[in-house]
């Protein structure tokens, strides 16, 4: 067997193994990336993107069919059609772009990269099968190395008495449609299930959501999962809380239920998207060979990224919630620092998440009922979208902007924001948290008008008792 050595080893070319090579490379750390699909991850090739362009294509259709006779704006468009095969395309090339982007970026620090599935020997070599196609004899390579650095990311749950198949599909199934089915049955009611059942219903599908708990996101406070119901159900989508899923029904043409009463009911459906959450993929690849401390299938860390064995590293997905990209990328970034001499630790202010359903939400730092929990004495200042020009120039007048902030020094803990397009004032809120900003500094700040970012001056400026334009 032929043999590489390198200081690095970085299994996964997600966003944490990429950006963590990304960042090994301009600091001048010999790096070898496996990667036994595409470089990009779960984020590029599966996740966020498809699933981003994917809603795109369903608003802009939606958006069109809203332009009838009544159209309050006075645009009128004939009924659209919808060209699916074009739409995936479309989604197919924006993912080659991307991830043909992130191969030149590694070509360019000069990072040697390994198409093939890894396997753990010991923690210092991992052997590559470079030929996985079926029939082919396996071709193999061995890395050793310094540092290894695990990044393999995450698979969906699937439900034993449902397994994936033809009908019971994953989020990559259906972020890929050959058509689309008459009516889908999405089981989950949190981030894959409503971006992905709101796009499908958009796109003309009747969709039916099952969520187990009480509510719909009960990953995000109530107040901010409410303007979401509200538009689920103009959208006729129909939501199933406090219902557990049993299983398909004979004839395979629905999915049987069970409400919290005990009665037993089935859901027709053609096709049935199971959501119900991710789990690190730490199976399969020789990671129990090296009997690392773990939470469940996640592998545990501390605030270095350093599992319990010296030099091994993990991030991601791997290493457990919260599973998103960015904290991915910067966990990776972080490990490359420390292993070229720098002290850094992960101990983020923030970790923004933004949920991309209709009307998008958007959560940095602590929710009210985190912060009294938390042991903090918090004031809070809300400010709706209704009350802000932009919102109504953009016919969204749905949702606020809420701040939280210590009530002694005016520190601001959190933010929170639903309504059409406020992903993009994650970037606002995180800065503000991170950067430990007080209501002052941002009722302080002249923002742009007119803008939607207006609603987070005003929002501090309630919290401080003198919003003006409410
Ligand atoms: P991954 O991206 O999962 O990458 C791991 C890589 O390791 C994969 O490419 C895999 O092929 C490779 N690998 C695994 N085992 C081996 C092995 N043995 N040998 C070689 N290679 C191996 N997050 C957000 O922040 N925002 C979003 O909008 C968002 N949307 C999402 C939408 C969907 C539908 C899904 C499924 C996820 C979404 N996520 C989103 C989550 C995000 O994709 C993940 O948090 C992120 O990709 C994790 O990055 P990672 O590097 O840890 O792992
Ligand atoms: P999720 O945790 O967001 O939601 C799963 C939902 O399924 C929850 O509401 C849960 O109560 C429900 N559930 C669990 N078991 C159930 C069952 N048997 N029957 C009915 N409901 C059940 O998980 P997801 O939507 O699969 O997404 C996985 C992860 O991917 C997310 O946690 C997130 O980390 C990541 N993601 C992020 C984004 C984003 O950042 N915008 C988008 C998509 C995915």
């Amino acid at each position: 067997m032929q043999t590489q050595t390198s200081t690095l080893l970085i299994i996964g070319g997600g966003p944490g193994g990429y950006v963590a090579a990304l960042r090994a490379g301009q600091l001048g750390i010999p790096t070898i990336l496996v990667e036994g699909a595409t470089p990009g991850g779960t984020c590029l090739n599966i996740g966020c993107i498809p699933s981003k362009a994917l809603i795109h294509v369903a608003d802009q259709f939606h958006r069109l069919q809203g332009y009838g006779a009544d159209s309050a704006l006075g645009i009128q468009v004939q009924a659209p059609t919808l060209d699916i095969a074009q739409s995936i395309a479309w989604k197919d090339d924006i993912v080659k772009r991307l991830t043909g982007g992130v191969a030149a970026l590694l070509k360019k620090q000069k990072i040697t990269v390994i198409q093939g599935w890894a396997r753990i020997v010991d923690g210092k070599t991992v052997d590559v099968d470079l030929a996985p196609a079926k029939g082919k004899r396996a071709e193999m390579l061995r890395v050793r190395c310094e540092h290894l650095l695990l990044a393999t990311g995450s698979e969906p749950v699937e439900l034993p008495f449902m397994p994936f198949g033809k009908q019971v599909i994953s989020s990559t199934e259906a972020l890929s449609p050959k058509k689309l089915p008459k009516r889908l049955a999405v089981v989950g009611g949190g981030y894959i299930g409503l971006e992905l059942g709101t796009a499908y219903r958009k796109l003309g599908v009747e969709v039916d959501v099952i969520e187990a708990q009480d509510r719909i996101l009960p990953g995000y406070d109530a107040q901010l999962a409410r303007p979401v119901q509200k538009s689920l159900k103009a959208l006729s989508v129909s939501v199933h809380a406090d219902t557990r899923v049993l299983g398909l029904s004979e004839d395979g043409k629905a999915v049987r239920v069970q409400g919290s009463t005990g009665a037993e009911r089935s859901i027709a459906a053609d096709q049935v998207l199971v959501a119900v959450g991710r789990r690190p993929r730490s199976r399969g690849f020789g990671l129990s060979t090296l009997a690392l401390d773990m939470n469940g299938l996640a592998v545990r860390v501390d605030d270095r990224c350093r599992t319990s064995m010296h030099n091994v590293w993990a991030i991601g997905d791997l290493t457990g919630e919260p599973m998103l990209a960015h904290r991915a990328m910067a966990q990776g970034e972080m490990v490359a620092e420390i292993i070229a001499g720098h002290t850094r630790r992960f101990v983020p202010a923030s970790i923004p998440s933004v949920c991309f359903t209709d009307p998008e939400i958007v959560a940095a730092g602590l929710s009210p009922e985190q912060a009294t929990q938390a042991g903090l004495d918090v004031i809070e200042g809300e400010f709706p979208f209704a009350a802000n020009g932009r919102a109504m120039t953009l016919e969204s007048p749905d949702g606020f902007v809420r701040v939280v902030a210590r009530r002694d020094n005016h520190l601001i803990v959190g933010w929170h924001a639903v309504g059409q397009g406020v992903s993009e004032l994650a970037a606002a809120f995180s800065q503000s948290i991170e950067m430990g900003a007080c209501l002052e500094d941002i009722a302080g700040t002249i923002h742009a008008h007119p803008t939607l970012g207006e609603a987070v001056q005003e929002a501090a400026l309630r919290a401080l008792g003198r919003a003006l334009h409410i």
